[in-house]
């Protein structure tokens, strides 16, 4: 194939988007990656059966075990990350899942950021600790000594987001990277937000990326997706008796994954696991996830100034108590953010409304062109009221503490033109104001009627 890795001269992120991965393995020559869109695959013969079986990587045999757009998606992800590979699963949710069961067993122990996509942190909380495995979360992922505290004798991963939803803290990488490190353990990072265009996790010492590919990278709110990086460094038999399915485990050819694919051994291991459990992505959001990709660096650069200047406009507003952007020089991790998102600061951000959860409606309703809906990385903008959607299931004390109020709104923005988003949040801030002054004349006054008025 005229691949990509025997050019000369390391390729830009913007070219590697558009070629990595997906060039010449069509017998037809098609230009565009084809929609392999087959459940299973023929056999040339016993032998070549056989062979598939064995080794996946001899050729495909059902698309629940692999698939050629699937592949190419996979190896344009783990290029445009820097990994050695990448596995392809439903959802973002099934990546997160799948890395955790090829990692854990009954008896694990997992130490998470609290500030965390609400799914991740109820699969970690409830399903998880259901099979055994439980998780302690470091309220302040900024503080080194917490992650250190949190780590016991049975403690298995590090899992946090890169840049954290819904009020945008930055993990310092490279350090807690370090801790689990020193502690014999993999660090996994959920960089849907960040993308591998603005931040690269596994460049700063992260072992796992994982994404929604839902988000982001496919970008147009069209497919769901999941996808799972190594960076292949991790040594999974460095302690005896750890990480079994990887390192303890052998297969019918008497060797371990360790043994048999070197530092493909964790993707490996994780293929089989995505294989049993079963979260096969279709490949036709593959192939929407590959189409995405190929304009992501233009996306998230436009979504993200358009984020900044947003930030900053709402943060200079009177109805506005505060805004959680990295962006802004207000932001604890903005120093963070400068070193390391120097691209961009992501399209994800809250800020809270000074007159709450019936500013917060007003707002929402009177708005024309954010979407309320719970999604993000849409090339639309969105808005999103955490408190009584994604947060909903949280105590009041519990929303307090993570700054999670009633007033509190998350924005994702799209590719509309800034101005015109501007223009759309003035309205809504209008309305917003106009719950304020009603709630004082008549404090038992329905915020709806007054936003209908
Ligand atoms: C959306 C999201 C997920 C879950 O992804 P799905 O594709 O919806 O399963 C996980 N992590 C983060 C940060 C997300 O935004």
């Amino acid at each position: 194939m005229p691949g990509l890795e025997s050019s000369p001269a390391p390729l830009a992120f913007a070219t590697r988007q558009l070629h990595a991965g997906a060039r010449g393995f069509d017998s037809h020559g098609a230009r565009a990656t084809p929609i392999y869109l087959t459940a299973g695959f023929e056999f040339d013969d016993l032998a070549d059966g056989e062979s598939r079986f064995a080794d996946p990587d001899t050729g495909f045999s059902y698309t629940r075990v692999g698939n050629p757009t699937a592949a190419a998606a996979e190896r344009r992800i783990a290029d445009l990350e820097g990994g050695v590979g990448a596995l392809l699963v439903g959802s973002g949710q099934a990546a997160t899942s799948t890395a955790l069961l090829t990692i854990l067993e009954a008896g694990d122990h997992i130490v998470a950021a609290s500030a965390i996509y609400e799914g991740t942190r109820e699969l970690l909380r409830s399903d998880l600790g259901r099979l055994g495995i439980t998780t302690d979360f470091v309220d302040d992922p900024r503080d080194p000594a917490a992650w250190e505290a949190a780590i016991g004798p049975d403690t298995r991963a590090l899992v946090a987001e890169s840049i954290a939803n819904p009020r945008g803290g930055v993990l310092d990488i490279p350090v807690v990277a370090e801790i689990a490190h020193r502690h014999g353990i993999p660090l996994i990072v959920d960089s849907t937000l960040a993308t591998p265009y603005l931040l690269r996790p596994l460049e700063l010492g992260a072992d796992i990326v994982v994404h929604s590919a839902s988000k982001f990278l496919s970008g147009h709110g069209t497919a769901l997706g999941g996808i799972i990086v190594d960076a292949g460094r991790f040594a999974w038999d460095a302690v005896p008796g750890r990480f079994r399915q990887i390192a303890g485990e052998t297969g019918p050819d008497g060797r371990t994954f360790v043994e048999r694919s070197g530092e493909r051994a964790f993707l490996d291991a994780a293929r089989r696991v995505a294989m049993r459990f079963g979260p096969s992505p279709s490949p036709l959001n593959a192939f929407l996830l590959l189409q995405g990709v190929e304009t992501l660096s233009l996306r998230v650069e436009r979504q993200s100034q358009t984020a900044a200047t947003l930030a900053s406009w709402l943060e200079a507003r009177p109805e506005v108590a505060s805004v959680d952007y990295s962006g802004l020089a207000s932001h604890p991790d903005h120093d963070l953010a400068e070193r390391l998102l120097p691209a961009g600061r992501g399209a994800l951000f809250a800020f809270t409304l000074a007159g709450g959860r019936a500013a917060a409606e007003a707002l929402t309703t009177a708005v024309r062109l954010f979407t309320p809906m719970t999604h993000l990385g849409d090339v639309r903008s969105l808005v999103l009221h955490p408190a009584t959607t994604t947060h909903a299931h949280r105590s009041d004390a519990d929303l307090e503490l993570i700054g999670v109020g009633p007033g509190l709104l998350r924005l994702s923005v799209g590719l509309e033109d800034a101005a015109d988003l501007v223009a759309d949040l003035e309205r809504g801030l209008a309305a917003a104001a106009a719950t304020t002054t009603a709630a004082a004349v008549t404090p038992v006054a329905a915020p709806l009627e007054a936003v209908s008025a």
